[in-house]
């Protein structure tokens, strides 16, 4: 095992992350923020399965709101806090006293105020990070990456995101911003592997923040995760880590235990052996829900999917089920059947064609439909 690169020390409330400090977990609520209850039962329990720090997402001034409250009611658990932030950036100055951490996609930042040039944007959110005494992560990822630099690199999408976040450390530098971290993430473990190691050969010294995201489901998106997270770290590559999984939210403490499992054998020089055929045939990709999931009911559906498709095992396909119509269709780009949910019902596309939208009680035979057609298309992969 390669010693860990000697990156950057970065605080984030009672925590360090990089340089020699133990590698840190985290996790991310999947209740709607507004919904404060069932958001500070989601913390609580995240909390007690012993993660370092827990992301919340917030996308408008309602959410704000309701983060001040949860912030108040768990206050004597000591939680690191983190938020995620999507298009409306500006939201950073009503966060930031809340919290310990923010996460920016520079993916995003070309939503809003188009005429501004992105430097501006990320020095506002820089400014506001230093005057709350606050760290940031420069969060990319391949599926939302800013479509300039998407342009110019064509298919290699993981040599785009690689660019977008060394530029992103590049505007932080330059502003003398220090305390940052990075995720270059896909839901194809060998993207993150491949991006991940072109950017820590660049820039060592940034600490990194590694996830499979979308992983999907238990125990596919374990298997996934892991192989990912062995082979970063026994090369020195990783500061800090998040296991994303699609399960009911009482159970999202496996998020955390799952990570410190897999942080256990690796430093145990348990490593599990990858078949060669490993990642061949029928791949399913599903976000682990957040605060913008609109119907709980898309956890169920991904379970359904799974279970559905198992007679296609063999075909190189992948289906995508997503929990919003935010990041949902994005996210199913490069899906061959996609599906968003949405709080009636759900969008369903084969490729790039959206088929329709369709009741949960009906979207699953609709899918089928399509992937019957879709394997009688192709030869079965060969197995080993
Ligand atoms: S797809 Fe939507 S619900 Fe799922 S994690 Fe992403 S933003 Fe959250």
């Amino acid at each position: 095992m390669k010693q860990r690169n000697l990156t950057r020390k970065v605080p984030v409330g009672n925590i360090k992350i990089g340089g020699k400090s133990p590698i840190a977990v985290q996790s991310m609520a999947a209740t709607r923020t507004q919904d404060i209850e069932a958001t500070v039962r989601q913390l609580n329990l995240i909390h007690d399965a012993g993660a370092d720090l827990i992301r919340i997402a917030i996308d408008s001034k309602a959410d704000v709101k309701a983060l001040a409250i949860i912030r108040n009611h768990t206050e004597d658990l000591s939680i690191n806090l983190s938020v995620d932030l999507q298009e409306n950036y500006r939201l950073i100055s009503d966060v930031a006293p809340l919290v310990e951490k923010v996460r920016y996609n520079p993916g995003h930042l070309h939503h809003h105020e188009k005429e501004k040039d992105i430097s501006e944007k990320v020095k506002f959110i820089a400014n506001t990070a230093f005057e709350n005494n606050i760290a940031l992560r420069i969060g990319v990822n391949c599926g939302s990456v800013d479509p300039i630099l998407k342009q110019k690199f064509g298919k290699d999408d993981v040599g785009a995101m690689v660019e977008s976040a060394l530029q992103h450390a590049q505007f932080l530098d330059d502003l003398g911003f220090d305390k940052y971290v990075v995720s270059l993430k896909d839901s194809d473990w060998q993207k993150v592997l491949d991006g991940n190691r072109r950017f820590a050969s660049i820039r060592p010294d940034i600490p990194l923040h590694l996830g499979v995201t979308e992983a999907g489901m238990p125990p596919e998106g374990i298997i996934k995760t892991r192989v990912a997270f062995e082979q970063l770290i026994s090369e020195g590559i990783g500061d800090t880590i998040r296991v994303s999984l699609t399960l009911p939210f009482d159970e999202k403490g496996q998020e955390v235990t799952v990570a410190r499992e897999i942080l256990n054998d690796i430093y145990n020089g348990r490593f599990r052996s990858v078949p060669s055929n490993f990642g061949q045939g029928l791949n399913i990709i599903s976000c682990p829900s957040c605060s913008r999931v609109e119907n709980e009911k898309f956890i169920e559906l991904a379970q359904q999917v799974k279970v559905m498709s198992e007679y296609a095992k063999d075909h190189d396909l992948t289906i995508a089920v997503m929990g919003c119509r935010v990041n949902g269709p994005g996210e199913t780009d490069d899906a061959d059947i996609g599906m968003w949910c949405g709080p009636l019902g759900v969008n369903l596309k084969r490729g790039e064609e959206l088929i329709g939208h369709f009741g949960y009680d009906t979207v699953l035979s609709e899918t089928k439909k399509i992937l019957d057609e879709m394997i009688n298309e192709i030869e079965p992969v060969k197995q080993i």
